[in-house]
């Protein structure tokens, strides 16, 4: 049985997104249960509310989705053009805060065969799963690492990490802090004219495990002002 944490976990794929921020790419929802307490902006969630909490739910409880292994099974079966993007809401699998070796490690060999790939998390950076994701990286599948910290995002992209910061609203689309470029999610930026399957080129922001900058997203959803209740320099 899928229990990771005490918990029965489950995840969903949807081949073809529908969803006007990603667009007609492959997109995935992960059980509530591995989002990490330690995360700063759990109870401010964008994905706590709508379509994305509907689905989420029926994740969560099982209603949609598929023990991991099984999803690991699904990922292998997407066509070789199809984009992905992992955990519109969720987290990667894990037991107390350490991602689940064997389980990623059969997650990022299954979606080898994939162009473009990634995801987000907030799980902290333990030597284990530092470990883990330079190595998902390399094999390319990138994991962007989520904070709510600019000042938190510049060092962690100093270090050599894809970084995402939650920010307030009303910033410059690009600016520096700590002499790091920071620059904003352009679905967001341009009101959301663009969206992942359009982004940069072919070569989605997020999916560039080496770009010079760190991707913002101001505060939104039905959440907005916890989220940016949440945000610090
Ligand atoms: S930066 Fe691009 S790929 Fe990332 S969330 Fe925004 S639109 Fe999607």
């Amino acid at each position: 049985m899928p229990i990771i944490n005490g918990a029965f976990v489950f995840s969903a794929l949807t081949k073809h997104a529908g969803n006007s921020k990603t667009g007609a790419i492959a997109v995935s929802y992960t059980s509530q249960d591995t989002c990490p307490a330690t995360c700063g902006i759990k109870a401010a969630c964008y994905a706590k509310n709508g379509h994305a909490l509907l689905q989420w739910n029926k994740v969560t409880t099982g209603v949609r989705g598929k023990p991991p292994e099984d999803f690991i099974e699904d990922i292998k079966s997407l066509e070789p053009f199809r984009w992905f993007r992992h955990n519109i809401a969720g987290d990667l699998w894990h037991v107390n805060g350490e991602i689940c070796k064997l389980l990623f490690e059969k997650f990022v060999e299954a979606m080898r065969h994939l162009p473009r790939k990634w995801t987000y998390t907030h799980h902290q950076l333990t030597p284990h799963n530092q470990e883990l994701l330079r190595w998902s990286i390399k094999r390319g599948f990138t994991v962007n690492l989520s904070t709510e910290s600019k000042t938190e995002a510049a060092k962690l992209f100093q270090l050599g990490w894809p970084v995402c910061c939650v920010t307030e609203e009303g910033l410059p689309n690009s600016y520096l802090h700590n002499d790091v470029r920071f620059v904003q999610c352009p679905h967001s930026a341009d009101n959301g004219i663009t969206q992942c399957s359009t982004c940069g080129n072919g070569d989605p922001l997020c999916n560039r495990a080496d770009r010079k900058f760190v991707i913002t997203f101001p505060g939104h959803g039905t959440r907005k002002k916890k989220a940016i209740e949440a945000c610090s320099d």
